[in-house]
């Protein structure tokens, strides 16, 4: 990358939550590839999913508010390892998962457990008192019947706008066009659980390869691409 433009990817998923690869196993993924920065966003989900998830035996797939400080470490010690092995930033962030309410939002560099449950400016408000920044997730992703499944962000953006650090333009494959024709401030990520994701839409961001540079870039929103990371021919 050209000098002091950073690959960053700062939404993924690791087998801690819904993710299919272990998280040291993630980390090795990223610093093989060159990536310069990533967040390790695992889903903190609101209770009522959570009930429903144990009712139908399935999988809570959460990281929950009792382990959310062995979740912390465990970000912290691999945040140690990827930094002497791939000279590359891991911070430490969850993905507030509210299916209840309808939407998702990625917090990078927690510092504390945050409830779903709350309302989005609360939540967002909470982020920022840790010294995080909050990522409005795929808030325009369509499924197949042409719905917007998690819609509450997007329905409510212009009361949200300003006070989201960051909208995702792209997740994964997807393009959210409306971000861009809003002028909100935008990032690209792969919204990562399986090994194929790593190609997909990322962010390259210009700034010094520490944590506060990095959010205060995004805060700023200037010097940030999109970019989409292909696999290698
Ligand atoms: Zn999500
Ligand atoms: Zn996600």
């Amino acid at each position: 990358m050209p000098d002091n433009w950073l690959l960053c990817d700062l939404h993924i998923h690791t087998d801690m939550s819904d993710g299919k690869l272990p998280l040291s196993e993630v980390v090795d993924l990223f610093g093989e590839k060159k990536f310069d920065v990533i967040s390790i966003t695992d889903h903190v989900t609101d209770k009522y999913t959570i009930e429903e998830r144990i009712k139908n035996n399935s999988d809570i797939c959460t990281i929950e508010e009792e382990k959310f400080s062995d979740y912390l470490h465990l970000l912290w010690k691999e945040s140690k390892r990827a930094w002497e092995q791939y000279r590359m930033l891991l911070i430490p962030g969850m993905e507030i998962t509210n299916n209840h309410d309808l939407f998702h939002i990625v917090v990078v560099d927690v510092k504390e457990f945050i409830e779903p449950l709350l309302p989005v400016n609360e939540i967002i408000e909470k982020a920022h008192s840790q010294g995080a920044i909050a990522i409005a997730c795929h808030p325009h992703n369509k499924d197949s019947e042409g719905k917007m499944p998690f819609m509450h962000l997007w329905n409510n953006n212009e009361k949200f706008a300003s006070l989201f650090d960051a909208w995702e333009v792209a997740n994964r494959d997807d393009l959210f066009n409306v971000v861009g024709l809003k002028k909100f401030n935008y990032i690209a990520n792969s919204d990562f659980h399986e090994k194929w994701h790593v190609y997909s839409w990322k962010s390259l961001i210009k700034s010094e390869r520490n944590k506060e540079a990095v959010k205060e870039a995004v805060r700023q929103n200037k010097d940030i691409a999109i970019y989409l990371f292909r696999k290698e021919k």
